[in-house]
């Protein structure tokens, strides 16, 4: 009991004293068990919503209507949620009605796997294990509670949570659990990309990526929702898992350097929009795709490292780095130290600050007008365009009176 926060024990013991069943559930106690600090601490109660609404002086409703409250002890937030019982899925996504139940184990069996479905009540150190959880746990096996067929034709999330488990934990997949799978994508076909992304993200953030994705690829959930993978030669999506794997535990460089030699940035921006990443994740794929074939710049003088720069944003630097990093380690790990020489160029380029853009030139936009005597018109873009152009090259340039010199000679070029 050591692991669970005063404030989650005292909830504990407060709807317990009230005489509600009440335990901790889930994840938590999948983590206790196997001797893991959990995440984070769920509580559930035979107590209705509104019972503990009263049975705390603060408490937020966070989603009453799934029977979920989040009690407030002292800045603390402790969430408690109802034991429930599901109506049949008609849809494959969502069940067609929830009922709040008195018994532990109707909500425990409502849970994906044996795992995931334990409960305990740490007041009296009762462990409540309908499923086999306990057996399956130091087994190390992801098995579903009841039928696989059948949990799987309920909510078609489940078996991309089989195998995400099965990445984080780096368990196997119970035999009928694992033989469920490609009998019910036309389920997982059907569930919302968010959710699906959700799940991938977890998948691609566990150290075992790579065994992961040759699960999703083997069971066929790959080709559902990730065609550009599933559909690619077999040595190229190896060396996708392996570079994935090898990149830091960063969700836009994994995803980044799982894609670069698969498709183009758009290509890449597009599959994560599609995927409901957030934009800005999306267009960060891209960009980092758009450039990630470092190794073709080896021979690159400085201008043309600043123009990368100017390109990426220094503040991409690093990703970029990371996933350059990660795919030649994969693809042709002879070429790292070459790769790690570049990068300090690079690295360096950016700590000396050069000016990457219009923004950072000496002279401002009214400069340039006042310098060329003319108002605002396309001619004051082509100018700026061509000085920085001219910093790019050498930004020792950038003073006030060379950039000043320079606009002269190029109106002057320009009018000749
Ligand atoms: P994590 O450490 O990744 O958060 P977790 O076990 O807490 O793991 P959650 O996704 O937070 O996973 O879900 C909490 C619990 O809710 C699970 O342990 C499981 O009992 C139950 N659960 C979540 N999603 C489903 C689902 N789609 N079907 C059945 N039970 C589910
Ligand atoms: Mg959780």
């Amino acid at each position: 009991n050591a692991d669970i926060p005063k404030p989650v024990l005292e909830v504990i013991a407060r709807l317990r004293e009230l005489g509600h069943a009440t335990y901790l559930v889930g994840g938590c106690v999948r983590d206790m068990v196997r001797q893991v600090h959990p995440k984070d601490f769920d509580v559930a109660t035979s107590a209705l919503p509104e019972e503990v609404q009263k049975a705390f002086r603060k408490v937020i409703p966070t989603g009453i209507q799934h029977g979920t409250v989040t009690v407030v002890t002292g800045g603390n937030h402790v969430e408690v949620t109802t034991f429930r019982s599901e109506g049949d899925y008609l849809d494959g996504r969502r069940p067609s009605s929830v009922s709040f139940e008195r018994d532990i184990v109707k909500d425990l069996s409502r849970r994906d796997f044996t795992i995931n479905a334990m409960a305990y009540n740490p007041l009296d150190k009762e462990l409540v294990d309908p499923f086999g959880g306990q057996v399956d746990l130091p087994a190390r096996l992801i098995k579903c509670v009841g039928s696989a067929l059948e949990r799987f034709s309920e909510d078609g999330l489940r078996p991309l949570r089989a195998v995400r488990f099965s990445a984080v934990l780096g368990f196997s997949l119970d035999p009928d659990t694992r033989d469920a799978i490609p009998a019910t994508l036309a389920v997982f076909r059907k569930v919302a990309l968010e959710r699906v992304r959700e799940e991938l993200g977890k998948l691609l953030l566990s150290p075992r990526a790579e065994a992961g994705l040759q699960l999703l690829a083997d069971t066929g959930l790959l080709e559902v929702f990730l065609p550009e993978l599933a559909r690619a030669d077999a040595e190229a999506a190896r060396l996708a898992r392996v570079a994935t794997q090898a990149a830091p535990l960063e969700l836009d460089v994994r995803m980044a350097t799982l894609l670069a030699d698969l498709v183009t940035g758009p290509q890449a921006r597009e599959l994560c929009m599609r995927l409901k990443f957030p934009n800005k994740s999306a267009d960060l794929v891209g960009l980092l795709i758009e450039h990630a074939k470092l190794e073709t710049r080896f021979a690159d003088p400085d201008p043309a490292l600043r123009r990368l720069l100017a390109r990426v944003g220094p503040a991409q630097l690093p990703a970029l780095l990371a996933v350059a990093k990660a795919r030649v380690q994969a693809r042709a790990p002879e070429q790292l130290p070459a790769l790690a020489t570049l990068s300090e160029r690079l690295e360096s380029l950016v700590a000396a600050k050069p000016p990457l853009s219009a923004k950072e030139l000496a002279l401002t936009g009214g400069d340039i007008m006042s310098a060329l005597g003319i108002g605002p018109s396309p001619k004051v873009g082509e100018a700026t365009r061509y000085l920085v152009e001219a910093v790019l090259d050498d930004p020792s340039r950038n003073t006030a009176d060379q950039l000043r010199a320079l606009l002269t000679d190029w109106d002057r070029a320009r009018s000749t």
